[in-house]
Protein backbone atom coordinates (compact mmCIF):
# COMPACT_ATOMS: atom_id res chain seq x y z
CA UNK A 1 0.00 0.00 0.00
CA UNK A 2 2.51 2.39 1.28
CA UNK A 3 4.45 1.24 -1.85
CA UNK A 4 2.34 2.40 -4.60
CA UNK A 5 1.00 5.23 -2.72
CA UNK A 6 4.76 6.70 -2.76
CA UNK A 7 5.07 5.85 -6.51
CA UNK A 8 1.93 7.84 -7.20
CA UNK A 9 2.87 10.61 -5.97
CA UNK A 10 6.21 11.26 -7.34
CA UNK A 11 5.00 10.25 -10.50
CA UNK A 12 2.26 12.91 -10.24
CA UNK A 13 4.79 15.64 -9.06
CA UNK A 14 7.17 14.77 -12.09
CA UNK A 15 4.53 14.78 -14.54
CA UNK A 16 3.20 18.52 -13.11
CA UNK A 17 6.88 19.10 -13.04
CA UNK A 18 7.20 18.43 -17.13
CA UNK A 19 3.61 19.89 -17.46
CA UNK A 20 5.67 23.54 -15.94
CA UNK A 21 8.48 23.11 -17.85
CA UNK A 22 6.95 22.45 -21.09
CA UNK A 23 4.58 25.30 -20.89
CA UNK A 24 7.24 27.85 -19.42
CA UNK A 25 9.72 27.03 -22.63
CA UNK A 26 6.65 28.43 -24.91
CA UNK A 27 5.66 31.38 -22.67
CA UNK A 28 2.76 29.70 -21.18
CA UNK A 29 1.77 30.06 -17.52
CA UNK A 30 2.12 26.77 -16.23
CA UNK A 31 -1.46 26.93 -14.02
CA UNK A 32 -3.31 27.64 -17.28
CA UNK A 33 -3.05 23.50 -17.76
CA UNK A 34 -5.12 21.13 -16.13
CA UNK A 35 -4.08 17.68 -15.63
CA UNK A 36 -6.59 15.03 -15.54
CA UNK A 37 -5.34 11.59 -14.14
CA UNK A 38 -6.76 8.80 -16.18
CA UNK A 39 -7.79 5.94 -13.84
CA UNK A 40 -9.49 3.51 -16.03
CA UNK A 41 -8.63 -0.05 -15.56
CA UNK A 42 -7.50 0.74 -12.36
CA UNK A 43 -9.16 -0.02 -8.75
CA UNK A 44 -10.44 2.26 -6.17
CA UNK A 45 -7.13 1.99 -4.16
CA UNK A 46 -5.37 3.65 -6.54
CA UNK A 47 -7.88 5.99 -7.32
CA UNK A 48 -7.92 7.05 -3.71
CA UNK A 49 -3.96 7.21 -3.88
CA UNK A 50 -4.07 9.74 -6.85
CA UNK A 51 -6.37 11.61 -5.11
CA UNK A 52 -4.13 11.82 -1.87
CA UNK A 53 -1.34 12.46 -4.22
CA UNK A 54 -2.99 16.11 -4.47
CA UNK A 55 -5.37 15.62 -7.62
CA UNK A 56 -8.39 16.98 -8.36
CA UNK A 57 -9.40 16.03 -11.89
CA UNK A 58 -10.24 12.35 -12.81
CA UNK A 59 -10.70 10.80 -15.89
CA UNK A 60 -12.89 7.32 -17.02
CA UNK A 61 -13.72 5.84 -20.53
CA UNK A 62 -16.55 3.70 -19.25
CA UNK A 63 -19.91 4.66 -17.23
CA UNK A 64 -20.22 0.69 -15.66
CA UNK A 65 -16.78 1.24 -14.42
CA UNK A 66 -16.69 4.40 -13.50
CA UNK A 67 -20.02 4.79 -11.61
CA UNK A 68 -19.03 2.49 -8.51
CA UNK A 69 -15.88 4.41 -8.21
CA UNK A 70 -17.92 7.90 -8.25
CA UNK A 71 -19.99 6.50 -5.41
CA UNK A 72 -17.52 5.35 -3.22
CA UNK A 73 -14.74 8.45 -3.31
CA UNK A 74 -16.84 11.11 -1.89
CA UNK A 75 -13.80 12.42 0.15
CA UNK A 76 -12.29 15.80 -1.23
CA UNK A 77 -13.83 17.47 -4.40
CA UNK A 78 -13.18 15.81 -7.75
CA UNK A 79 -14.27 16.77 -10.76
CA UNK A 80 -14.77 13.62 -12.85
CA UNK A 81 -14.45 13.96 -16.78
CA UNK A 82 -15.69 11.09 -18.89
CA UNK A 83 -13.73 10.75 -21.73
CA UNK A 84 -13.96 7.56 -23.79
CA UNK A 85 -16.73 6.63 -26.46
CA UNK A 86 -20.43 6.82 -25.37
CA UNK A 87 -23.02 5.26 -27.10
CA UNK A 88 -26.32 7.70 -26.82
CA UNK A 89 -28.36 5.11 -24.64
CA UNK A 90 -25.51 5.70 -21.87
CA UNK A 91 -26.45 9.44 -21.73
CA UNK A 92 -28.56 9.46 -18.38
CA UNK A 93 -25.94 8.48 -15.98
CA UNK A 94 -23.42 9.78 -17.63
CA UNK A 95 -25.37 13.16 -17.42
CA UNK A 96 -26.23 12.86 -13.83
CA UNK A 97 -23.08 11.96 -12.19
CA UNK A 98 -19.84 13.11 -14.50
CA UNK A 99 -18.32 16.99 -14.08
CA UNK A 100 -17.64 17.31 -17.84
CA UNK A 101 -17.67 15.52 -21.38
CA UNK A 102 -15.20 15.27 -23.06
CA UNK A 103 -16.22 12.98 -25.78
CA UNK A 104 -18.99 14.74 -27.46
CA UNK A 105 -18.83 13.22 -31.02
CA UNK A 106 -22.28 13.11 -32.56
CA UNK A 107 -25.37 15.34 -32.26
CA UNK A 108 -27.39 12.77 -31.09
CA UNK A 109 -25.96 12.27 -28.06
CA UNK A 110 -25.59 16.13 -27.19
CA UNK A 111 -28.60 16.31 -27.42
CA UNK A 112 -29.62 13.70 -25.21
CA UNK A 113 -27.39 14.79 -22.90
CA UNK A 114 -29.01 18.10 -23.07
CA UNK A 115 -32.08 16.54 -21.72
CA UNK A 116 -31.32 14.79 -19.40
CA UNK A 117 -29.37 17.64 -17.95
CA UNK A 118 -32.43 19.94 -18.18
CA UNK A 119 -34.20 16.87 -15.90
CA UNK A 120 -32.07 17.31 -13.52
CA UNK A 121 -31.42 21.01 -13.59
CA UNK A 122 -27.77 21.08 -14.64
CA UNK A 123 -25.27 22.80 -17.64
CA UNK A 124 -22.69 20.21 -18.66
CA UNK A 125 -19.56 21.52 -19.70
CA UNK A 126 -18.60 19.55 -22.92
CA UNK A 127 -16.07 19.08 -25.24
CA UNK A 128 -16.45 18.00 -28.98
CA UNK A 129 -14.07 15.59 -29.65
CA UNK A 130 -12.37 15.67 -32.91
CA UNK A 131 -10.32 13.27 -35.34
CA UNK A 132 -8.04 15.67 -37.11
CA UNK A 133 -6.05 12.73 -38.24
CA UNK A 134 -8.17 10.87 -40.51
CA UNK A 135 -7.47 7.63 -38.76
CA UNK A 136 -10.31 5.51 -39.59
CA UNK A 137 -10.45 3.95 -35.96
CA UNK A 138 -10.91 6.85 -33.76
CA UNK A 139 -14.02 8.27 -32.90
CA UNK A 140 -14.68 12.30 -33.18
CA UNK A 141 -16.21 14.42 -35.59
CA UNK A 142 -14.25 14.39 -38.66
CA UNK A 143 -12.07 17.35 -39.07
CA UNK A 144 -9.36 16.79 -40.81
CA UNK A 145 -9.99 18.23 -44.10
CA UNK A 146 -9.95 22.17 -43.18
CA UNK A 147 -11.85 22.59 -46.72
CA UNK A 148 -14.53 20.77 -44.89
CA UNK A 149 -14.70 23.18 -41.66
CA UNK A 150 -17.79 25.18 -42.88
CA UNK A 151 -19.96 21.92 -43.04
CA UNK A 152 -18.55 20.93 -39.52
CA UNK A 153 -19.24 24.07 -38.58
CA UNK A 154 -23.11 23.97 -39.73
CA UNK A 155 -23.19 19.96 -38.45
CA UNK A 156 -22.73 21.78 -34.96
CA UNK A 157 -24.69 24.99 -35.45
CA UNK A 158 -27.43 23.20 -33.14
CA UNK A 159 -25.46 21.88 -30.67
CA UNK A 160 -23.89 25.18 -29.46
CA UNK A 161 -27.54 26.59 -28.24
CA UNK A 162 -28.18 23.50 -26.25
CA UNK A 163 -29.46 25.37 -23.35
CA UNK A 164 -28.30 22.91 -20.63
CA UNK A 165 -24.78 21.72 -22.61
CA UNK A 166 -22.16 24.86 -22.25
CA UNK A 167 -19.50 24.07 -24.93
CA UNK A 168 -15.97 24.97 -23.61
CA UNK A 169 -13.84 23.71 -26.59
CA UNK A 170 -12.35 20.68 -28.26
CA UNK A 171 -10.70 17.13 -27.61
CA UNK A 172 -8.55 14.84 -30.01
CA UNK A 173 -6.61 11.80 -29.68
CA UNK A 174 -3.85 11.45 -32.10
CA UNK A 175 -2.97 8.42 -33.95
CA UNK A 176 -0.76 6.76 -31.80
CA UNK A 177 3.36 7.25 -31.90
CA UNK A 178 6.24 6.31 -29.74
CA UNK A 179 7.74 9.44 -31.18
CA UNK A 180 5.43 12.61 -29.68
CA UNK A 181 6.71 15.13 -31.82
CA UNK A 182 4.39 12.96 -34.56
CA UNK A 183 1.89 14.25 -32.86
CA UNK A 184 2.09 17.82 -33.04
CA UNK A 185 1.10 18.62 -36.16
CA UNK A 186 -2.72 17.39 -35.35
CA UNK A 187 -2.32 19.42 -31.93
CA UNK A 188 -1.62 21.97 -33.65
CA UNK A 189 -4.54 21.61 -36.02
CA UNK A 190 -6.61 21.00 -33.24
CA UNK A 191 -5.74 24.70 -32.41
CA UNK A 192 -6.45 26.46 -35.77
CA UNK A 193 -9.73 24.42 -35.99
CA UNK A 194 -10.53 26.19 -32.81
CA UNK A 195 -10.00 29.48 -34.23
CA UNK A 196 -11.87 28.78 -36.83
CA UNK A 197 -15.03 27.98 -34.68
CA UNK A 198 -14.54 30.50 -32.05
CA UNK A 199 -14.75 33.32 -35.18
CA UNK A 200 -17.78 31.05 -36.48
CA UNK A 201 -19.66 31.20 -33.16
CA UNK A 202 -18.40 33.72 -30.96
CA UNK A 203 -20.66 33.68 -27.98
CA UNK A 204 -19.17 30.14 -26.84
CA UNK A 205 -16.67 29.44 -24.96
CA UNK A 206 -13.89 27.38 -27.12
CA UNK A 207 -11.07 28.28 -24.62
CA UNK A 208 -10.06 24.45 -23.77
CA UNK A 209 -7.53 22.43 -26.00
CA UNK A 210 -7.96 18.87 -23.91
CA UNK A 211 -5.12 16.65 -25.75
CA UNK A 212 -1.99 14.60 -24.97
CA UNK A 213 -1.60 11.67 -22.73
CA UNK A 214 1.10 9.85 -20.98
CA UNK A 215 3.55 9.78 -24.38
CA UNK A 216 3.21 13.35 -25.52
CA UNK A 217 1.65 15.46 -23.01
CA UNK A 218 4.83 17.32 -23.17
CA UNK A 219 4.09 18.13 -26.99
CA UNK A 220 0.86 18.78 -26.31
CA UNK A 221 1.22 21.66 -23.42
CA UNK A 222 3.66 23.39 -25.93
CA UNK A 223 0.76 23.25 -28.27
CA UNK A 224 -1.90 25.23 -26.38
CA UNK A 225 -3.24 22.11 -24.55
CA UNK A 226 -5.32 23.73 -21.21
CA UNK A 227 -6.12 19.79 -20.22
CA UNK A 228 -3.83 16.70 -20.89
CA UNK A 229 -5.04 13.72 -19.47
CA UNK A 230 -2.31 11.16 -18.75
CA UNK A 231 -2.72 7.72 -17.22
CA UNK A 232 0.09 5.37 -17.49
CA UNK A 233 2.76 7.65 -16.77
CA UNK A 234 1.28 8.67 -13.18
CA UNK A 235 -0.62 4.88 -12.25
CA UNK A 236 1.24 2.65 -14.50
CA UNK A 237 -0.19 0.14 -16.81
CA UNK A 238 -3.61 -0.99 -16.96
CA UNK A 239 -4.80 -4.73 -15.89
C1 LIG B 1 -6.72 5.94 -21.76
C2 LIG B 1 -6.84 7.33 -22.27
C3 LIG B 1 -5.91 8.33 -21.90
C4 LIG B 1 -4.68 8.07 -21.06
O1 LIG B 1 -3.76 7.31 -21.76
P1 LIG B 1 -2.29 7.03 -21.18
O2 LIG B 1 -1.49 6.70 -22.36
O3 LIG B 1 -2.42 5.91 -20.21
O4 LIG B 1 -1.83 8.28 -20.51
C5 LIG B 1 -6.14 9.62 -22.37
N1 LIG B 1 -7.20 9.92 -23.14
C6 LIG B 1 -8.10 9.00 -23.51
C7 LIG B 1 -9.23 9.40 -24.36
C8 LIG B 1 -7.93 7.68 -23.10
O5 LIG B 1 -8.83 6.75 -23.50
Amino acid sequence: MADYSATIRENYQRVLEKIARAARSVGRRPDSIKLVVVTKGHPLEILQAVVAAGAHDLGENYVEEALPKIAALTDGEITWHMIGHIQSRKARPIAEHFSWVQSVDILNLARRLDGFAAEIGRVIPVLLECNVSGEETKFGWAAWNETRWPEFAAEIAPLVDFPNLEVRGLMTMPPYDPDPEKSRPYFEELGRLRDFLAVRFPQTHWSELSMGMSGDYEVAVQSGATLVRVGTAIVGPRQ
